[in-house]
């Protein structure tokens, strides 16, 4: 596996594989890399050529007074367990080769980015795009693999691709939990023991409003006061940034359930925040 930390080597690996005639499928991450991780480079090594993965904690993503300073990194951990999933190349900037001095130019999907995580971490969104775009142009991909764990993220960033005509397949892939269903997160490193074991109520409580949705309930602001006071119980629980249900593609609060929906809720146990979500699809069979 090739680790390139220059701008140019990465690009001229590129080349050399396009030139090749291999697809790149490719995997941005910030690192401490969990199962969450390996699953977007398993999906990319079954539909390309060829596997390259970024780690890097971008620094314009991160708002003001969030966690940027103590953000988990393992480098070595991470360059084995990439090597170890056959991955091609890791790419892994520093902040000057990617922010340069006299560095001014951002990338911004309007819409997307106003509920939600866009409503409580303002400029994050703006960082995310930039940053991807950038990322692009550098691995020149044919896919790029995101999380649906970071659903805001992956709309935004499907939306920027076809406003700017970027010519790279976005392939959303399904969120990968614990046994207890805590959503797999670099961030969960922050739970204390007692944390750990409250923050599993975000699951449970999104699970419980698909499946009064799916019972018919259609009063979206009645599935979410149930929710809310599933989590309030969580003696760990600091705050709520938001228990929401948008529709599926504008991302925009529903209060009558008729279409379509996610459940998306972000929340603080102890200083760790932590985001969670479901697609519910309506006229999917279901299973209760
Ligand atoms: P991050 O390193 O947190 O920026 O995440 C990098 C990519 O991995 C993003 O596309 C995330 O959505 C994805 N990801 C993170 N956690 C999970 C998870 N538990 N399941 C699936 N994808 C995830």
């Amino acid at each position: 596996m090739k680790v390139f930390r220059t701008i140019s080597e990465m690009q001229s690996y590129s080349k050399s594989l396009h030139k090749d005639g291999k697809t790149i499928g490719f995997v941005p991450t910030m690192g401490y890399l969990h199962k969450g991780h390996l699953s977007l480079v398993k999906k990319a090594k079954e539909q390309t050529d060829a596997v390259v993965v970024s780690i890097f904690v971008n620094p314009t993503q991160f708002e003001p007074g969030s966690d940027l300073n103590r953000y988990p990194r393992d480098e070595k951990g991470d360059i084995d367990k990439l090597e170890s999933n056959g991955v091609s190349a890791v790419f892994i900037p520093t902040v000057k080769e990617m922010y340069p001095e006299g560095y001014q130019t951002y990338v911004e999907v309007t819409e997307l980015t106003k509920n939600l995580c866009g409503r409580f971490r303002p400029g994050h969104f703006k960082g995310v795009t930039t940053v991807v775009l950038k990322l692009f142009n550098i691995v020149q991909p044919d896919k790029a693999y995101f999380g649906k764990k970071d659903y805001q993220q992956f709309r935004v960033i499907e939306r920027m691709c076809r406003d700017l005509n970027i010519n790279v397949q976005i392939v959303p892939c399904p969120i990968v939990r614990e046994k207890d269903g805590l959503a797999m997160s670099s961030r969960n490193i922050y739970l204390s023991k007692e944390e750990r074991k409250d923050a599993t109520i975000i699951h449970r409580a999104i699970e419980k409003g698909k499946k009064m949705i799916l019972e018919n309930e259609r009063d979206a602001k009645k599935v979410i006061e149930t929710m809310e006071k599933m989590i309030r119980e969580k003696k760990t629980l600091k705050k709520i940034d938001y228990i929401s249900i948008v529709d599926l593609h504008t991302l925009k609060d529903v209060s009558f359930i008729d279409s379509d929906v996610l459940i998306a809720v972000a929340a603080y146990f102890g200083s760790a925040r932590l985001i969670d979500n479901a697609e519910v699809i309506l006229n999917a069979d279901y299973d209760a």
